[in-house]
């Protein structure tokens, strides 16, 4: 059993949290779609800085696909890593049911590219 407002778990049978004295409840809201989440989606792509990524991202959501942008690097160590030229900025995620159709629209981003 969970606490809606702190998130602590507590054993079965007690049925308010003791610090706050919420009623607790059988599964935190969310925790369920953060699991589904990891299982259900996929790396689409490398990129190579935000441009691309921004232009790759804005042609999936047209096509109607979800996706986001996951960065290799954290915001304070940018510059520093900015130098070497061969890292990746970070690999766009869809959902693995939209990668098929994902990976088509990331074709012809690269062939309206020149690549
Ligand atoms: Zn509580």
């Amino acid at each position: 059993m969970f606490c809606p407002a702190c998130r602590y778990e507590y054993e079965e049978g007690i049925i308010e949290c003791p610090d706050c004295g919420e009623k607790l409840i059988e599964k935190l809201p969310g925790e369920e779609d953060e699991y589904d989440y990891e299982a259900e989606t996929a790396e689409l792509c490398e990129v190579e800085d935000e441009i691309e990524a921004g232009a790759i991202r804005a042609m999936l959501t047209d096509t109607g696909i979800y996706s986001f942008l996951r960065t290799n690097f954290l915001p304070s160590t940018r510059m520093a890593l900015f130098a070497l030229k061969q890292r990746k900025m970070g690999t766009i995620i869809v959902n693995k049911e939209d990668l098929e159709k994902a990976k088509e629209v990331v074709e012809d981003f690269k062939k309206s590219r020149g690549f």
